[in-house]
């Protein structure tokens, strides 16, 4: 239990857990009065919790009885007071595709037809991917300080690793955000940290900034990009999951999804000793499975190899790429209008400068979001579920 003074603390320390267990709900979820998934979890976390526990035994419900212990200093119990938030299964449009809802109020009914099977899970789980999403608002601007950067195209000044950038402000942000790519530093714009910033900034060191803790500033810089490798290797595996066509490989992903999540979580000597390649290894080999199984049984004989190839400046317009493997392929500066990539696996694939005007990437999979601000394109370029037009694309 926790006293006044270190609620605060307590909870901050418990949130990692508390999301994990609300993605955990939120992937396999149930609906109606018969939830034992849900029943089973729940008992689960709160195993070991010193709370009266008992179970329904008409439903699958459960209920936790807190007993204060506290005593007043003239005699008698000290009043316990328990904070508590709610949230109901409240009726919501998909975040992935706005066809709606997911879930539910309790008892409201079966699912219309149009609904059908559809589930959080059909695309990515909202949740799961903006907890991959840089939160720049709660990270002390970790990609402003720890990269070195050299005068290019991309950034307009050279800056040394671990020295912040000059536009950078005494609040951790950036002087000259709304002007990025006009004053000369788009490679600001397509960088990403998949949530690695927060979670260094917040978790690994605990809310304390480079700035007012020197001591631990040179190991924050050097855990970053640890992080960093392991929240892309997580929205990788979020993406695999979402998959239908993955479903054999489901507990692999799982296994290897948990395992990474644990490993962001660990001690910033518990990151820096991390074998990050043996990592890497072992999950791009389980992310390939899923690439075939996903372009084998959604294009058939279609799949066509162009893994690392060197397509830089590619004449690809109107292309059939649809179930291509474009696993790291160099597409810098490809004309790529109206190519047909459904389907195609696009990890690691370089698509700076890349004109992907109207082609469709419906269903490609381990696209992310800095890809697509590399790239140029339109309003008539068709996206996966879950991503967002960049800005600077014509309309
Ligand atoms: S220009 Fe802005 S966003 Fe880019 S590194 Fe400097 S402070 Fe960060």
């Amino acid at each position: 239990m926790s006293t006044g003074s270190s609620v605060t603390a307590d909870a901050r320390a418990a949130g990692p857990e508390l999301v994990r267990l609300r993605h955990a709900l939120h992937r396999w979820p149930e609906t109606g009065l018969h939830l034992p998934r849900t029943q089973e979890a729940v008992l689960a976390a709160l195993d070991g919790l010193g709370l009266e526990i008992r179970t329904g035994s008409a439903l699958s419900s459960v209920v936790a009885v807190v007993r204060g212990t506290g005593a007043l200093p003239g005699g008698g119990a000290r009043p316990s007071v328990l904070l508590r938030a709610d949230m109901d299964a409240r009726s919501w449009p998909c975040g992935g595709c706005g066809r709606g809802p997911v879930g539910r109020l309790v008892g409201s009914g079966p699912p219309r037809p149009d609904q059908g099977a559809h589930r959080m899970s059909d695309h990515q789980d909202p949740e799961a991917s903006a907890a991959l999403r840089a939160d720049c608002g709660n990270c002390f601007a970790l990609c402003c300080v720890a990269p070195a950067f050299s005068a290019s195209a991309d950034f307009a000044a050279t800056k040394p690793a671990g020295k912040p950038c000059g536009n950078l402000g005494a609040d951790f942000r950036c002087g000259i955000h709304t002007r990025l790519r006009t004053e000369g530093y788009p490679g600001c714009t397509v960088y990403d940290c998949f949530g690695a910033g927060q979670k260094v900034s917040q978790i690994t060191f605990g809310g304390q900034d480079w700035r007012t803790g020197p001591r631990s500033a040179r190991r924050m810089f050097e855990v970053f990009p640890v992080v960093r490798d392991l929240q892309e290797l997580l929205w990788y595996l979020t993406q695999a999951l979402a998959l239908p066509q993955a479903e054999p490989l489901r507990p692999d992903l799982v296994r290897a999804r948990d395992r990474t999540e644990r490993l962001t979580l660990g001690s910033p000597e518990e990151l820096l000793a991390l074998d990050r390649t043996a990592h890497w290894r072992g999950v791009n080999d389980l992310l390939l499975r899923t690439s075939e199984l996903v372009r084998a049984r959604t294009l058939g004989d279609k799949r066509k190899n162009r893994r690392g190839a060197d397509l830089v400046g590619a004449r690809l317009a109107g292309a059939d790429l649809a179930g291509a493997n474009l696993r790291g392929a160099y597409l810098i500066g490809a004309d790529l209008t109206g190519a047909d990539l459904r389907g195609a696996d696009l990890i690691g694939a370089d698509l700076r400068g890349a004109d992907l005007s109207r082609a469709d990437l419906t269903g490609s999979v381990f696209l992310t979001q800095p890809q697509l601000e590399a790239a140029r394109g339109d309003g008539a370029t068709r996206l996966p579920a879950g991503f967002t037009r960049p800005g600077h694309w014509n309309a």
